[in-house]
C-alpha cells in the first residue's frame, strides 16, 4: 500500500523527524482559505502515488499567497503519469543548500533491512543507481539489534563534513528505522534530505510504502489508505477472495492459479498480445467468483478480448464451465471469450462451452493466438 507524501510527512513528524509546516487542499478555495495572506516563501506540491512529481511540473515554489493559488489552480486536475492530481500539499519552502537521499528498503540480496543514502539527492534513486551506483552508500541492518547509532553515524558521516549536522541526520536515519520497522513498511524514502543554509537537516519529500500482508495489524497505516480507481478495483476484488491487479494491455486474463495466470501472460505476450491483468480467481469453482472475475474484467474499457485458462485439479472443469455460462447469461457483452479448459472433466466441461457457442480451442496457445486475433477484430 501507498501513501502520499503529506501522510508520510505527518508519520515523520510523529517519530521526530523535523518536516516543514503545510496543508493539505483539495481545491483553489481551500488554498485560500487555509494558507495565510503573508509573503513566506512557498511550494505547492502534487500529491500523487509517483515519484518525478517535480520533472512532471507538479512542485512549484510559490511567493505570495495569490501566486500558492494560481499555482495550486495549474496543478489540481494535472495528469502525472497517468494519475490525475486530485489534492496539493501547500507547504513551508526552505532553502536548500545541499540535497540528499535516504532511503529503507527490504533487501532481497542480503536479506535484511538496508539503509541506502546519497550525496546525490533530489534526483531519482534508480538514475544514480543505473549511472554511478558507487555514489550510493549501503548499510545491512541487523534484525534483531536494529540500526545502531554508531551505524547511522558511520554513514552519516560520509555525506556530512560538519559533526553536528552529521548527528542531526543520524538521528533521522534512526528514527526512519523506527517507523519502518513499527509500520511494517516495506519503502521509506527521504529525498531530498535537506542541509539548509542556517545548518538544519529537513526532510522535504517523502515516499513509504506498506506490506500489503501487514495491513490487518496496522489500522492507523490502514485508515490513511486513499486508493485510486485501479487500486479500488484491486481492493474489490481482493475482498471478494479473487487476486487482481490491473494491467494496460487489452486481453483480459482469468486463470485459476497465479502460476498459470503468470504462464498465460507470458502465453499472451509471446503471441503478440498484451495482458490487460493479472487475475487469480482461486482454487474453487464457485459460479459467483466468475461473476465477479467476469464483471471486473468487463469494467475494463481497455479490454477487447478475454481469455479464460483454467486447470482442473480440485477445480471441477465443468463446474466452472457452468458457473461461466451462468455467469455469462447474467452479462451482456459483445467482447469476444476463448475458454481453455485442462484437467479433471475438461472433457464435459468443453462440451458445455461448445454447447453455449464460445470458439473451441484446447491448447494454450491456440487459446492465447485465438484471443489476440479476436481482440484485433
Ligand atoms: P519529486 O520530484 O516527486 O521527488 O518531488 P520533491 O518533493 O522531491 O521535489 C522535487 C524538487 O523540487 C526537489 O528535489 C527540490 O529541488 C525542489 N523543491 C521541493 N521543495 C522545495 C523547497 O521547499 N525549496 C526549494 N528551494 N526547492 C524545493
Ligand atoms: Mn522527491
Amino acid at each position: 500500500m501507498k501513501i502520499h507524501e503529506y501522510q508520510a510527512r505527518n508519520l515523520f513528524r510523529k517519530y521526530g523527524i523535523p518536516v516543514p509546516d503545510g496543508v493539505v487542499c483539495h481545491s483553489v478555495e481551500e488554498v485560500e482559505k487555509n494558507v495565510p495572506n503573508d509573503e513566506k516563501l512557498r511550494v505547492v506540491k502534487a500529491q500523487v502515488h509517483v515519484g518525478g512529481r517535480g520533472k512532471a511540473g507538479g512542485v512549484k515554489l510559490a511567493k505570495t499567497k495569490a501566486e500558492a493559488v494560481e499555482k495550486a489552480g495549474q496543478i489540481l486536475g494535472m495528469d502525472i503519469k497517468g494519475l490525475t492530481v486530485e489534492k496539493v500539499l501547500v507547504a513551508d519552502a526552505v532553502d536548500i543548500e545541499k540535497e540528499f537521499y535516504v532511503g529503507l528498503i527490504n533487501d532481497r540480496n542480503t536479506k535484511s533491512i538496508t539503509l541506502m543514502a546519497s550525496a546525490e539527492g533530489g534526483v531519482e534513486i534508480e538514475e544514480v543507481a543505473r549511472v554511478s551506483p558507487e555514489k550510493i552508500i549501503k548499510m545491512s541492518i541487523d534484525p534483531v539489534m536494529g540500526l545502531m547509532d554508531w551505524q547511522a553515524r558511520e554513514v552519516a558521516l560520509q555525506l556530512f563534513d560538519d559533526p553536528k549536522q552529521m548527528r542531526k541526520a543520524a538521528a533521522i536515519f534512526v528514527k526512519l528505522y523506527q517507523l519502518y520497522k513499527e509500520t511494517d513498511s516495506s519503502l521509506a524514502e527521504i529525498n531530498p534530505l535537506v542541509l539548509t543554509p542556517d545548518k538544519q537537516v529537513l526532510a522535504i519529500d517523502g515516499k513509504m510504502n506498506f506490506d500489503d500482508n501487514a495491513l490487518y495489524r496496522q489500522s492507523e497505516i490502514l485508515s490513511m489508505r486513499e486508493a485510486t480507481e485501479d487500486e479500488q478495483k484491486e481492493i474489490a476484488a481482493n475482498e471478494k477472495g479473487l487476486s487482481y491487479i490491473k494491467l494496460d494491455g487489452n486481453i483480459g486474463c482469468m486463470v485459476n492459479g497465479a502460476g498459470l495466470a503468470m504462464a498465460t501472460m507470458d502465453m499472451i505476450k509471446l503471441y503478440g498480445g498484451e495482458p490487460a491483468n493479472f487475475l487469480d480467481i482461486g482454487g474453487s469453482s464457485n459460479p459467483q467468483k466468475v461473476v465477479d472475475a467476469m464483471n471486473i474484467l468487463l469494467s475494463d474499457s481497455n479490454v477487447k478480448a478475454v481469455m479464460i485458462n483454467i486447470f482442473g485439479g480440485i477445480t471441477r472443469c465443468d463446474d466452472v464451465a457452468r458457473g461461466l455460462v451462468a455467469a455469462l447469461k447474467n452479462i451482456e457483452t459483445e467482447i469476444p471469450i476463448v475458454v481453455r479448459l485442462s484437467g479433471t472433466n475438461a472433457k464435459e466441461g468443453l462440451e458445455i462451452i461448445r454447447e453455449y457457442g464460445l470458439p473451441n480451442v484446447s491448447t494454450m496457445k491456440e487459446a492465447a493466438q485465438k484471443a489476440i486475433e479476436l481482440s484485433q477484430k
